[in-house]
């Protein structure tokens, strides 16, 4: 089970690319999902999901490393690029 921050509220959810049960944002761009996935227990730690969980309810912006959102966004397309056979 993936814990995860939505993009859109900063509510907690379960995981990265499942809609949000607070406010219905689903992320569909490669942008919005890799930010989702910035926003996992897969790259946080518990006491880093509850500061971004913080920030976010208080609409604060999410400071996400530019190096590791890169990293994320080419995980993404390569995962896109992969044919299913
Ligand atoms: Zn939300």
């Amino acid at each position: 089970m993936t814990v995860a921050i939505c993009f859109a509220c900063g509510e907690f959810k379960v995981g990265a690319f499942t809609p949000c049960p607070h406010c219905g944002a689903e992320p569909v761009s490669l942008d919005e999902q890799a930010h989702s996935l910035a926003l996992t227990d897969h790259y946080l730690t518990p006491e880093g999901l509850a500061q971004v969980q913080q920030r976010a309810s208080n609409g604060l912006p999410v400071d996400i490393d530019p190096e590791f959102y890169e990293q994320l966004l080419q995980t993404l397309r390569e995962e896109q690029q992969r044919k299913p056979w």
